[in-house]
């Protein structure tokens, strides 16, 4: 296991049932690049090859914005989770 891997393994999610992170499908249909995918630390990007929609699975989310800023559409609507949701980072 890496140390990159390590400390993702130790950190605590609680997860909301609806998502803080919604593609916006109609723009990410016209995105050939997809840089939401790759780019992702997290790796919760993905697409459907079925079906062609985009998407993400927002409980293992850790909140760094990424998604947003590498969207060239703005097609991700991205909030923090409510309170007491979400990734809960540890130190030390
Ligand atoms: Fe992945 Fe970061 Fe976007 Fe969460 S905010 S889905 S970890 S890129």
């Amino acid at each position: 296991m890496s140390a990159v891997d390590e400390k993702l393994a130790a950190l605590a999610m609680k997860a909301h049932d609806e998502s803080h992170i919604v593609p916006d499908q109609g723009k990410c249909a016209t995105c050939e690049a997809r840089p939401c995918i790759p780019a992702c630390p997290a790796e919760l990007w993905a697409r459907n090859e079925e079906t062609g929609e985009i998407t993400v699975e927002h409980a293992g989310c850790l909140e760094c914005g990424t998604c947003l800023i590498v969207c060239p559409l703005a097609a991700v609507a991205w909030r923090y989770p409510d309170g007491t949701f979400g990734v809960q980072f540890r130190y030390g």
